[in-house]
């Protein structure tokens, strides 16, 4: 079968590996250059996006930020899952607190921004301190700002504005305030549907960030009412967008209830430690969904971490002797997530033990996070994350 993915991003890649022992033959499209390309040799296959759409059996996405004419194009030929809706719905955060609101999921509240006047109708809703969040675009935390003070609403109304004239679609843009949510943590809930409605869903993960992008990914401890909780909105929510393939959903956990955060329509970075810690991964279970094949076992096999490698890091073999090492084939940038390593361990002793001989060998600058937590009390003590 072929899959043709929308974006050509290690998402892709991660999807074509994870294809090939099944015969999916998976290809890219880069929103970016328009190019049609091979995800794992980055090797050019042509121009055209209709003659790979007319050659693909199934079409997906790796991202939720695609030009509206693709995706109709996409959606129009009738092998687009999860489809136009749910990659339009992750792609813009009016729609998807519609969508939350809709299948009643507990998420923050919320204002919708236009003009100043709203911002000061958000205020009073919300108070301070309150999060603005671009509807479109945003990702990596990016186009984001944090309001504390009534004396900064002027200089972060014209950031903003200033933010929106180099903004791509940006007549269509806005602004979501939100309720600042002092979460204990951050978790995530990945799980596949299939198109006759059967789900797979992998165990809850806890998310560490630094400045918007996520540093670490850990799941390493059961949590069956909070499990419960999350799997009822999941559910909820695949429901509601009749959804095949992967879905991720972001949360906040305050005193031990979730809140959604936000969706995404698509394999996710949180879930990449199933490469390596579940019966069947992330991506393989995707394109099961898509491609109408049985889906796999979610169940985790052994307790598992997940460490995002971003900007310039290289890595010694005394890691690759401990983990298993995922490079991107990227040029690194700054801010640029370029690899990662999953690090799996029978118990969650020898996970905190490899952790603990794994971080003093990873450069404290590109992994302040790494330094800044104890992994063992953080994993023992059930201490809640002290980041803000
Ligand atoms: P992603 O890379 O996950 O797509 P994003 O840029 O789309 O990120 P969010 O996930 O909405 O944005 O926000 C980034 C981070 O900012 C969150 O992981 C969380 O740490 C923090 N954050 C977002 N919204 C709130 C909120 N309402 N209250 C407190 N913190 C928040
Ligand atoms: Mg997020």
């Amino acid at each position: 079968m072929n899959v043709l993915v929308l974006g050509a991003g290690q998402l892709a890649r991660m999807m074509a590996l994870a294809g090939a022992p099944l015969d999916l033959n998976v290809t890219a499209f880069d929103v970016t250059s328009g190019n049609m390309i091979h995800p794992v040799t980055q090797t050019i296959l042509g121009k055209r996006l209709e003659s790979g759409i007319e050659h693909a059996d199934v079409i997906t996405a790796e991202f939720e930020h695609i030009s509206p004419d693709v995706l109709a194009l996409c959606e129009a030929s009738g092998k687009f899952f999860p489809g136009e809706n749910a990659i339009l719905i992750g792609g813009d955060r009016r729609k998807e607190k519609n969508l939350l609101d809709n299948a009643g999921v507990k998420n923050a509240r919320y204002h919708i921004i236009n003009t100043s006047e709203d911002l000061d109708t958000a205020i009073k809703k919300l108070g301070f301190p309150m999060i603005l969040k671009c509807a479109l675009n945003g990702y990596d935390g990016k186009g984001q700002w944090r309001l504390k003070h009534q004396e900064d609403v002027t200089s972060t109304w014209h950031e903003i504005n200033t933010f929106f004239q180099r903004s791509p679609r940006r007549e269509h843009q806005c602004i979501i305030a939100e309720e600042f949510i002092s979460f204990d943590r951050e978790v995530s809930l990945i799980g596949a549907r299939n198109a006759k409605g059967k789900l797979e869903i992998y165990p809850l993960t806890e998310n560490i960030h630094h400045e918007g992008i996520l540093s670490l990914s850990i799941c390493a401890t059961e949590n069956e009412a909070l499990q419960n909780q999350a799997e009822m909105m999941f559910k909820a929510i695949a429901e509601d967008l009749n959804y095949v393939g992967i879905l991720a959903i972001e949360f906040f956990e305050v005193n031990g209830v979730l809140m959604v955060n936000e969706i995404a329509p698509r394999v996710h970075n949180s879930g990449h430690w199933t490469q390596q810690g579940a019966e069947v991964c992330q991506f393989e279970n995707h394109l099961r969904a898509i491609c109408d094949l049985p889906l796999g076992s979610a169940k985790q096999i052994r307790p598992s971490a997940m460490i995002n490698m971003v900007g310039n890091v290289k890595i010694s073999e005394d890691i690759m002797r401990l983990a298993h090492v995922h490079w991107y084939n990227k040029s690194p940038r700054p801010n640029r997530k370029i690899g990662h390593i999953n690090v799996c361990e029978k118990t969650k002793e020898q996970l905190i033990e490899t952790l603990e001989a794994i971080i003093p060998l990873l450069d404290k600058e590109q992994f302040p996070v790494l330094h800044e937590i104890k992994i063992r009390e953080h994993l023992t003590s059930g201490k809640k994350n002290e980041r803000p």
